[in-house]
């Protein structure tokens, strides 16, 4: 038996089993659906993409999998090579892990040790958005606030370590002049934050984040699981606003295989090199660095730089912004437009009740979620699947419910 995500399984109605997938399309025995959501943000290439499944399958031949404690290989060198050199900065040295939760753990325990290492032992509090979503695992609950998904953690009440506040700077100066010298790090989700409702915020916010962090030694850890690799319209937003950790999954491995990274500038590595053992990370993932993983990302960030993704990503987002000029609808509070993501945002949930089984009907795969009906397309979405996708969402308020 199956114990299905975020679902309340006594009302849960079935899910679409899919027997097939290829490009944007997923099929069913009965229906063939664009997926207008790429598999939580990750299938940015499509399905069964050739270049893709070759990877693998020439890995395959060697070996799937080895642990990299006390061992190497050259997938794993070659891919954090490639990461060295394609991200900006000194965002260098590649910590892997097999979920983005995970990576996120890494982060904050990192952002924690280097100043552990140090003995600021005083520095034990993280500074994080309201409307946060990193993960479901506990830390990453406690950094997060979405009652939503984290509900849970009430059990424990308020945390002490972490401070939630809104997008906005006098919030930012107000939380840094009350917590300077006690926060280790200032995480984020840049520009976009994805779970918590496709909020969308200005980058003078992470400019001035960055300022002072700067000037209070406080570490700003991007997580860009959900925003990297091109999703708001920037290759990673980190190439505008430099973190000191860097938080990359979902995309990370075109949507095949479960992996992520946590990227740390030289100053946070080198809060750990040093001749005291006990400054070493004690962190490793059992399946961190999977050959399989590690190649078919090569494999992916190398399609994204020689097909220009980025200019795919404009396409889509042009589109987007055409098809959706002239709608409105006394039900929506607000249509959202960030690069490749477009986000409807209703007053009451109850508005959008329904829509999944309407686009399904319609061949559009859709998972809208509280007040929120989305679309994050695969990059190579063409211009007709495309408007389909958005029209079949203009559709759902031209009908009467
Ligand atoms: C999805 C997501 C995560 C968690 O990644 P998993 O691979 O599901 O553990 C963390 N941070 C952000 C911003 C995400 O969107």
């Amino acid at each position: 038996m199956i114990w299905y995500p975020y679902e309340q399984m006594k009302t849960m109605k079935s899910p679409y089993k899919i027997i097939n997938a290829n490009g944007v399309y997923l099929y069913t025995e009965t229906q063939e659906l664009i997926d207008s959501i790429s598999s939580w943000w990750s299938v940015i290439h499509g399905y069964k993409h050739p270049e893709l499944n070759q990877a693998i399958q020439t890995q395959l031949e060697k070996f799937a999998h080895v642990m990299l404690g006390s061992l190497t290989h050259e997938p794993v060198q070659t891919l954090s090579e490639k990461l060295q050199s394609w991200l900006p900065g000194d965002l260098d040295y590649c910590f892997f892990s097999d979920s983005g939760s995970v990576a996120v753990e890494v982060a904050l325990k990192m952002a924690l040790q280097y100043f552990m290492n140090r003995n600021e032992t005083d520095r034990t509090m993280v500074l994080a958005l309201e409307h946060a979503y990193h993960g479901d695992t506990f830390k990453t609950m406690e950094v997060g606030d979405d009652e939503d998904y984290h509900f849970v953690l009430n059990a424990y009440g308020k945390s002490r370590y972490v401070v939630h506040i809104p997008t906005e700077i006098e919030a930012l100066e107000q939380a840094f002049a009350a917590y300077h010298d006690r926060l280790n790090c200032f995480i984020v989700e840049p520009l976009l934050q994805g779970a918590g409702g496709m909020r969308m915020y200005d980058i003078s916010f992470l400019k001035r984040a960055r300022e002072l962090c700067d000037q209070y030694g406080v570490l700003l850890v991007f997580d860009e699981v959900a925003t990297g690799f091109g999703r708001t319209g920037n290759r990673f937003v980190a190439d505008l606003v430099l973190p000191d950790i860097l938080v990359l999954g979902k995309a990370l491995t075109g949507g095949y295989i479960g992996h992520a990274v946590t990227v740390a500038n030289r100053k946070v590595y080198e809060g750990f090199y040093d001749d005291d053992p006990s400054h070493a990370f004690m962190h490793g993932p059992t399946f961190m660095g999977n050959a399989l993983a590690c190649r078919v990302a090569l494999k992916s960030i190398e399609l994204f730089e020689t097909q220009d993704y980025m200019s795919k990503i404009r396409k889509i987002e042009e589109i987007t912004r055409r098809e959706m000029k002239a709608f409105s609808d006394p039900r929506i509070k607000e249509v959202r437009i960030m690069g490749a993501c477009v986000c409807i945002e209703v007053y009451h949930s109850d508005t959008i009740k329904g829509y999944q089984q309407f686009a399904y009907e319609r061949g559009v795969f859709s998972r809208p979620f509280l007040n929120y009906m989305y679309a994050m397309v695969p990059y190579v979405i063409g211009e007709a699947e495309l408007i389909k996708v958005l029209c079949t969402m203009k559709e759902w308020f031209s009908i009467k419910h």
